[in-house]
């Protein structure tokens, strides 16, 4: 008999929310975690769309560590030499339904995997999951170091990278054109300050995010979060562009965070920390084999990230395949049948929820993104021309019109055509 009728590998979100919705239907489940602490290894931008987590524990911001209730949006693009932000605000985002939370991943997930130890599980850090334990080639646990832990099922919730999924044959190695690198400094500023600064009120936060200038030309952009008493700045950009360009990634986000539209709402800060984490970004075209006798694959492990550009979202994708993981188990205990016959249920349970159909409706957002270099300097720049004959005056005046056209035309009316069909497809 198995020492338990799950084994997890990762206390990210997903495999926390997998853990603790198996612990509360009455499994017996293990997660390990290589990371000291679980969050201890994680990084996130900063914002969590809560929908899917209510569904697991309803108001559970009311007890989680959340930093700030998102209140205001902002999205900039920058050139060189000018800002253009559209800035907005709803009561809307008060909705409980639709609400999103700037998190911190270390406190956040260590809240989660706590959860999940007290609804039952054991949760182990810091502790390695090397390799799968195989007996007559049917999966049946994992190795860690020099343990041998036998579950009837093994959950891969170990993030991106995901080297169990793929020495299981499920995944294929990292594509660059498929992941996008991020770096991200936290920024402490008091409370206070961050009210003043952003116009907020206590609990209220804004999330900022930024295309052109910041990532210089490259395939990807800027990000600012606010938490209670921090800022998150960080820029994500696709490995493929990165490993063609002279830029050094932190070289990028120092001039990032000095670039003049961002380094005021910086002054008097401490950089308290740093971290960089790959960001799977190949939405459908990166989904690996989901499910195989005794093994599940899920969150980042199954690339269920999305970027389209005015968001990034992965943390409900972890959270909602997480839950979903933990449903196709609870159903294979049931039966006595952690064979692919039933855990093949999963895939299916993805299709008919939003992680696989938002993944299908931007099926081809990573393509567009990728293959669309315009959006990242000769757009702006057009925007940041139009603009700028807009509102500067020296002289007499011409129709608006007259202006714009030839700024339209030097960027091609096929081109902005052809984009913009193509982008309304993706986005
Ligand atoms: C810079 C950046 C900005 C982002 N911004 C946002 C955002 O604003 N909003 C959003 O929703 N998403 C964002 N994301 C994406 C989001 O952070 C991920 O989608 C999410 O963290 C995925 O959760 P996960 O649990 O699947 O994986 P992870 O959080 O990566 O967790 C995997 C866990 O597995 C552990 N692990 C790995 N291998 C092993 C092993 N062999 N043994 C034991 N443990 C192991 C790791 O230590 C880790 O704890 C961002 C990501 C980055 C990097």
């Amino acid at each position: 008999m198995a020492d338990y009728d799950a084994i997890v590998v990762g206390a990210g979100l997903a495999g926390s929310t997998a853990a603790y919705c198996m612990a509360k239907a009455g499994l017996s489940v293990l997660v390990l975690e290589r990371g000291d602490a679980a969050g201890a290894k994680n990084v996130t931008g900063g914002r969590m769309y809560a929908h899917s987590l209510e569904k697991i524990i309803p108001g559970f911001a009311e007890e989680a560590p959340v930093q700030r209730k998102v209140v205001r949006e902002r999205i900039s693009m920058l050139t060189g030499e000018s800002c253009f932000t559209i800035d907005f605000g709803s009561s809307r985002f008060k909705d409980p339904a639709s609400a999103s939370y700037t998190v911190l991943r270390a406190e956040f997930d260590a809240w989660l995997a706590g959860k999940a130890e007290e609804a039952g599980c054991d949760v182990v850090c810091p502790a390695v999951a090397d390799d799968l334990l195989r007996e007559n080639g049917k999966v049946t646990g994992i190795i860690a170091g020099d343990d041998e832990l036998t579950g009837e099922v093994v959950l891969l919730a170990d993030g991106v990278n995901s080297l169990l999924a793929q020495k299981a044959g499920l995944k294929k190695e990292l594509s660059p054109h498929h992941v996008a690198v991020g770096a991200k400094e936290v920024v402490e500023l008091s409370s206070g300050v961050i009210n003043d600064r952003f116009n907020l009120n206590d609990g209220e936060g804004l999330a900022h995010l930024f295309a052109g200038a910041p990532s210089q030309g490259l395939v990807g952009g800027g990000f600012l979060y606010t938490n209670k008493d921090s800022l998150c700045v960080g820029l994500v950009i696709t490995v493929s562009e990165m490993a063609k360009s002279a830029a050094r990634l932190p070289d990028m986000l120092e001039a990032f965070r000095e670039s003049s539209p961002v380094k005021p709402y910086l002054t008097g800060g401490k950089i308290i920390e740093y971290s960089a984490h790959l960001v799977p970004e190949g939405g459908i075209n990166m989904t690996p084999i989901l499910s195989a006798d005794n093994l599940l694959v899920l969150g980042d492990a199954a690339g269920f990230c999305l970027n389209l550009g005015f968001t990034v979202r992965g943390m409900d994708y972890a959270i909602g395949s997480g839950a979903l993981a933990a449903e196709t188990v609870i159903e294979a205990k049931e039966k006595g049948d952690f064979s692919n016959a039933t855990l093949g249920s999963y895939k299916t349970r993805l299709e008919n929820s939003f992680v696989m159909q938002d993944m299908n409706t931007h099926r081809r957002a990573p393509d567009f993104i990728e293959h669309t270099p315009r959006m990242f300097k000769e757009y702006p720049e057009l925007v940041e021309n139009i603009l700028a004959d807009m509102f500067t005056v020296s002289g007499p005046s011409k129709l608006m019109v007259k202006k714009a056209l030839p700024r339209v035309f030097k960027a091609g009316l096929l081109n902005l055509a052809k984009d913009g069909f193509r982008g309304s497809r993706a986005i």
